[in-house]
């Protein structure tokens, strides 16, 4: 939902999305019947072929990470926000139900461990009050402290869930992962 729509809404302004396509390819789009995982067939030439066209969800229009709406909106925690293609993953937040929904991009999904900005800014957050809801991999996590976001910092859960076995929550990550995520 991106820099697909926002190269068309920027004009000549900058676009802050850069290349980063995460939010119209990792999450599940109802009103596309699109899978997670799945890249929306409507990315087209640096930007989204039905913008403008009614047949664009509501969602996509209103949809901005919290790295985008920080830097639209100048909020004085911009510069504590990481850009997703810095950190391998994007999130927004959910001021009243306080829940912030961070999804790790699966070509790398153990960078956003390592930048500094986004496990600070999380870490944060979750010490504010904030749940965690994490989707890797095809897999989900909720964390509502900040000693369990650091276990999950400091271990890959989801390798030992998928040693172990267990069933994805996200099911579509198998088919995209025989169809790589591009
Ligand atoms: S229709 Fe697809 S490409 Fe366009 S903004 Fe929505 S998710 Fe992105
Ligand atoms: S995740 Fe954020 S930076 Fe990336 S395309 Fe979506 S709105 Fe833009």
């Amino acid at each position: 939902m991106g820099q697909a729509k926002r190269r068309r809404e920027a004009g000549d302004r900058i676009s802050h999305c850069r290349t980063c396509t995460y939010c119209c390819s990792l999450p599940r789009i109802e009103a596309l019947d699109k899978p997670a995982y799945r890249p929306c067939t409507h990315i087209a030439g640096g930007g989204c072929s039905i913008f403008g066209q009614p047949e664009r969800p509501a969602a996509c229009l209103a949809y901005a990470c919290a790295y985008l709406t920080a830097r639209m909106t100048e909020a004085p925690e911009r510069n504590r926000i990481p850009h997703p293609l810095d950190c391998g993953a994007y999130f927004h937040r959910d001021p009243v139900e306080k829940v912030i929904f961070l999804f790790v991009d699966p070509a790398r999904p153990l960078y956003w461990k390592t930048s500094a900005l986004l496990v600070d800014f999380l870490k944060m957050q979750v010490g504010a009050g904030f749940a965690l809801f994490v989707t890797d991999r095809g897999r989900e996590m909720l964390i509502r402290d900040v000693a369990t976001l650091s276990e999950v910092l400091a271990r890959d859960m989801v390798a030992i869930a998928d040693r172990d076995g267990r069933p994805l929550d996200v099911p579509s990550f198998r088919e995209a992962k025989a169809a790589p995520f591009a």
